[in-house]
Parts: structure tokens; sequence; C-alpha cells
């Protein structure tokens, strides 16, 4: 991992980027490089945005999406449903599902999926919270947007046993063929879940 001739300094840039999830030292150096080469431009305007971003945005304490206020801008918004709440693993995929714009409610982060091989359990996840607002009389649907996954799935029907006491509708996202896909080119798990969950036309 050292680096021929670099000081501590630079070893510590490094070392701190080859943290970051899809750099390993390699690219951690690529992009040292990178950085101090463009000292006023990218350097240290990021530097100032990672300090600005460290010190005013936190986990909303209703939901767990990042914002700069508790509760988040969409737990606040006005116009959006409280009756259906959308549970998502992280919060970029709660940022994927807004981009999309497809759902007005709210959401509910869970923070990851139950694993067995990565010992994560219910307690280790955000799902105390979203029985308590599950159980609320305004809130009918609980939408489970969970990846298709082996433990995002077992986290999914884990879900649905809690959320059942609860007295709400339980859905899921359907499985199934992309917007402009070709069925050749779909993988055989998709295909299957596609012919699966077909319907009337
Ligand atoms: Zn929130």
């Amino acid at each position: 991992m050292r680096t021929a001739s670099a000081g501590p300094e630079i070893e510590r840039l490094i070392t701190l980027l080859s943290k970051m999830p899809g750099l390993g030292p390699r690219s951690a150096r690529r992009a040292a490089l990178h950085l101090l080469g463009r000292r006023d431009a990218l350097m240290r305007p990021l530097a100032d945005a990672l300090a600005d971003a460290a010190d005013k945005i936190s986990a909303c304490s209703e939901c767990g999406n990042m914002d700069v206020s508790d509760p988040c801008a969409v737990c606040s918004a006005p116009n959006r449903a409280e009756n259906a709440i959308c549970v998502v693993e992280t919060v970029g995929d709660l940022w994927a599902l807004e981009r999309a714009g497809a759902f007005k409610g709210r959401y509910h982060v869970l923070g990851g999926v139950l694993s067995a091989l990565d010992g994560v359990r219910p307690e280790d996840l955000n799902i105390a919270k979203l029985i308590e607002r599950a159980e609320r009389s305004e809130v009918t649907e609980i939408v489970l947007a969970l990846n298709a996954t082996v433990d995002g799935q077992t986290t999914a029907h884990y879900l649905a046993d809690r959320l059942e006491a609860a007295g709400v509708k339980v859905t899921s996202l359907a499985r199934g063929v992309p917007v402009g896909g070709e069925l050749d080119y779909l993988d055989d798990g998709t295909l299957a879940a596609a012919f699966k969950s077909r319907s009337s036309v």
C-alpha cells in the first residue's frame, strides 16, 4: 500500500480515499493525484463540501433519510400522502425512487437487510420504528421496495410477518421485464419472476 517517495500526508490521503466504495489502493492513488493537480478548482471546494455535509446532514429520526432538517423534507412535505410508507434498504434507493417520481407517500430506510452471513439481525436495522409507524391509524399500506436478492427477499418476508399484526396492507414491487427490455437479454431469474407475476391484458 505504501507509495514510494510519498510523504505521510499523501499516504494518509490515499489510505482514506481507498476506504471509499469502489476505490482500491490503485484508484485511490489516481484520485489523490487528480485532486492535488486541481487544488483550488476541486480539492479545497471538496474539502469544504465534506466538512459542511459532516456538520449539517443527519439521519431523519422518523424515516432514516439523510437531510439538513429533522424530520426530513420528505417527512415534512404537506402534499405527500400520509397513508403509504415505502420501505427501502438505503438512502440511495430512496433517491432512485424519488428520481422515478412514481411514489408520493412517505419512506422508511432500513439501513440494510437481514443477513445470516454478515451477522445482520432485526435489531441491527431500523425495524422497531417501522412497526411503530405502521401502527399509526393514518397508515394503511406498506410498500416493500427491497432488492431482489436472497437477503432482500428474506427481509421482505420477515417484515411482512411482523407487519401483519399492525393491520396494514403489505405490498411489494413487481418483478418483471424492464421498460424497453428484450426478453432474449433478460437473466433467467427476471424472466421467471416476470412470468410468475403476469397479468391480464
Ligand atoms: Zn424523514
